[in-house]
């Protein structure tokens, strides 16, 4: 008999009734040490007191009022990030999916605007995730995720990840939009090289082509900058933001140049919920944290603590551990066994990780984690390793 709850996923045996800062408690008082963070979702970590704050203020006053009327929450966290974003606009949702489905619209729309209907193309990368709607799996199109969804919209363009070659031979007056994800997260915790998102940023620049990069994972200070793009000095023309920038609550944005949104006109798209004040108040909240500098300064600080640390487990498991890469604090262990099994080996060590592709294991702890976190975090991944070694011996 099929579970109530649709069974699309393989769910470890754990369950959480609190959370604090970086640990998620169990009903019996178990500890888990939380270095997935809701998959890059609990920026703050969990129950942050200006989070808490901000929700609970605004569920006292007013939930939802729809977007047939102004939202000045809205109006206030679209001015934040305008003011340090490349933006000029933005456009509020739940998720990253759906930011997925309007960066995909506005790109095709903009050369509709244009006269030139036949940009259409979308260019994407192998590795790369985009979330589940029609469209995001049609973009990122794995079969893992798009066997059996057909007829998949059309319109994408799959090429290899890092392969310079194949992506100027495909940029075509048929193509409207590059889309990818400055560090990949799903795919393993790939970065894209600052040289070659400056190239990206040439070639769309050279060929009008719109620059469209998805940061739902790694933007919102996980990579050390507010935005993981700012490494490279460049910047889209249309980015894909979520998981971080709500703390935990549903929230998501499409940011954009006013030349790439102009479009967009009045009736061109909606959302009943996005951006709907419970949202925005959260998010303003996080925003507020994060954006400032020393916040930031912070970020990088630990992430080098993390990184360094984190060689040395490498380096003390040379079964277990191939290597760590990544930026911020959105690093990776590539394995020389299966992520899985070092995850479940975590969850007997009461800290929580995050399995990716190509062999990666994901740490994308708050970005609030304190030095003595990390130190216990290292010691329980350390333990980890160690009872890997113990089962293949
Ligand atoms: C999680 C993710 C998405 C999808 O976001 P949802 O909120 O799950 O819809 C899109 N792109 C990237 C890079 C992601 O990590």
């Amino acid at each position: 008999m099929i579970d109530p709850v649709l069974p699309t996923y393989n769910r470890a045996p754990l369950s959480f009734v609190k959370g604090e800062g970086c640990w998620l408690i169990e009903a019996d008082g178990r500890r888990f040490l939380d270095l997935g963070a809701g998959i890059a979702v609990c920026s703050l970590g969990h129950a942050h007191p200006a989070l808490v704050q901000a929700l609970t203020d605004q569920a006292a006053a007013l939930w939802h009022t729809s977007n047939l009327y102004h939202i000045p929450q809205q109006e206030a966290l679209a001015d934040k990030l305008v003011a340090e974003t490349f933006a000029d606009t933005v456009f509020f949702t739940n998720s990253g999916t759906e930011a997925c489905e309007l960066a995909v619209k506005m790109a095709r729309r903009y050369w509709y605007d244009r006269g030139a209907e036949e940009r259409v193309e979308i260019i994407t990368f192998d590795g790369s995730f985009h979330g589940r709607s029609a469209a995001a799996i049609a973009a990122a199109g794995s079969e893992k995720m798009t066997r059996g969804f057909g007829p998949l919209l059309p319109g994408f363009v799959h090429l290899k990840f890092g392969d310079h070659e194949a992506l100027r031979a495909a940029v075509s007056d048929r193509t409207a939009a590059i889309l990818i994800e400055p560090v990949q997260g799903e795919g393993g915790i790939r970065p894209v090289p600052d040289q070659c998102l400056k190239g990206l940023r040439d070639l769309c620049d050279q060929t009008g082509t719109l620059l469209i990069f998805d940061e739902v994972q790694c933007g919102m200070g996980r990579t050390g900058k507010l935005f993981a793009h700012e490494w490279a000095g460049i910047s889209p023309d249309i980015m894909m933001v979520a998981k971080g920038i709500g703390g935990g609550f549903p929230l998501g944005a499409v940011l954009a140049t006013e030349a790439a949104a102009e479009a967009m006109v009045v009736g061109t798209h909606g959302s009943t919920y996005g951006g709907n004040p419970l949202g925005c108040a959260v998010g303003l909240a996080v925003m507020n944290l994060i954006a400032d500098p020393a916040f930031l300064d912070e970020v990088n600080r630990k992430a080098g603590l993390l990184r360094q640390k984190l060689e040395g487990l490498v380096a003390a498991h040379p079964d277990i551990f191939e290597s760590v890469r990544g930026a911020g604090l959105m690093l990776g262990l590539k394995c020389r066994i299966a992520p899985a099994d070092l995850v479940r080996a975590g969850y007997a060590e009461e800290v929580l990780t995050v399995p990716a592709a190509d062999n990666v294991v994901r740490l994308l702890p708050p970005l609030t984690i304190s030095d003595a976190e990390i130190t216990e975090a290292v010691a329980r991944l350390d333990r980890a390793a160690a009872r890997m070694t113990a089962v293949a011996a």
